[in-house]
């Protein structure tokens, strides 16, 4: 397996404010492991160039391409209650939209079999016209419009397992059947959106799946989300290609989430996904960070499912076969089965 990561140090000079929880030491975590040449040398580290203010235009309009990048140099601006920048926060933002086009270029022309972009900012809250939920620019959405109109793809698939909706995602895509997003979050929660009735519009309809939970599930509810929904769906939708927003604050000692998953649980997620893009797409999945606050969390989150990525395991047998064979029952699995299931063949 070819694995491509993309890392820089730019990513960790995008300074939302002291005492901010979407810090730099986020990243830190696993650069400090892939530092270390035992690990590091199982990957392959491209470069990026920053995301032009073409690519950026694929989903933000002038007007917020330009509020963000006058943020370049100042000290401190502040754009929502909660997202703020540093001077160097808008090169970070292009670069990481950047990343991810760039992952998608390589896993379309065959030179990685599978990608992760480790970046900051991160970016499903961000809207076509807004900054928010700590992300200047929507990275994923970037990418999957990237490869649809410059590329030539008609069908991506978008997973977004972070505990939080991805807002900014699901309005990009809301009314075509050349993307499909599919989340997985808290809800009621932060932003607000992701009810089970948003299915998309006009074309669009059935093309965008929300899985809303109460707090408080782990490994094994979501395990059987993505058995017995996510499987089916992809399997019936047939992308060309997979986009994950991956987030880790769904981890059970997360200061933001609810949820309860563990590190076995983000390594059996990344492997479903990751068998699913062999069955539907020759394997060609990126995956991209979004959130995920706490540190232990993020860090073994990321690097159990880089090890996936390589064809290996840290899952011990017995909860391989547990979470693989899972049949647990809880409030809004049956709900939202039926749901997708209006559009999508279940088996
Ligand atoms: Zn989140």
């Amino acid at each position: 397996m070819t694995t491509a990561i993309f890392r820089d140090a730019l990513y960790l000079a995008h300074d939302p404010g002291h005492s901010h929880v979407e810090r730099p030491q986020r990243l830190e975590g696993i650069y400090n492991q892939l530092d270390n040449p035992d690990i590091g040398e199982q990957f392959i580290f491209p470069k990026a160039e920053p995301a032009s203010f073409d690519i950026l235009s694929l989903i933000h309009n002038k007007a917020h391409i330009e509020r963000i990048a006058q943020t370049k140099g100042r000290t401190y601006d502040a754009l929502d209650g909660d997202t703020s920048t540093s001077p160097d926060s808008y090169d970070a933002a292009c670069l990481a939209a950047g990343a991810v086009v760039e992952g998608i270029r390589m896993l379309v022309d065959g030179k990685a079999d599978n990608c992760f972009t480790l970046v900051r900012p991160p970016g499903h809250h961000a809207e076509q016209d807004a900054a928010m939920g700590f992300c200047l620019f929507n990275n994923v959405a970037i990418g999957a419009q990237y490869a649809i109109s410059k590329l030539g793809l008609s069908r991506v698939l978008i997973i977004d397992w972070d505990v939080h909706h991805g807002n900014g995602t699901q309005h990009s895509f809301y009314d075509t059947d050349k993307v499909l997003y599919f989340s997985t979050h808290q809800y009621p929660f932060y932003p607000g959106t992701g009810a089970l009735t948003e299915t998309g519009r006009g074309k669009g309809e059935g093309y965008t799946v929300n899985v809303p939970l109460n707090p408080g599930f782990g490994d094994e509810q979501y395990a059987r989300i993505f058995n017995d929904i996510l499987a089916p769906v992809a399997r019936d939708y047939k992308p060309q290609l997979i986009l994950v927003s991956a987030g880790y604050d769904t981890y059970v000692n997360d200061p933001l989430g609810g949820m309860t998953v563990t590190a076995s649980g983000f390594a059996y997620q990344t492997r479903k996904v990751l068998e699913l893009a062999q069955e539907v797409c020759d394997g060609k999945v990126l995956f991209t960070l979004e959130g995920g606050y706490d540190m232990e969390g993020i860090t073994n989150g990321m690097l159990v499912g880089l090890v996936e990525m390589l064809g290996r395991t840290t899952l011990k047998d017995d909860i391989l076969e547990k979470l693989s064979t899972t049949t647990c029952e809880f409030p809004g699995f049956n709900e939202a089965r039926q749901m997708a299931g209006a559009t999508w063949k279940m088996e």
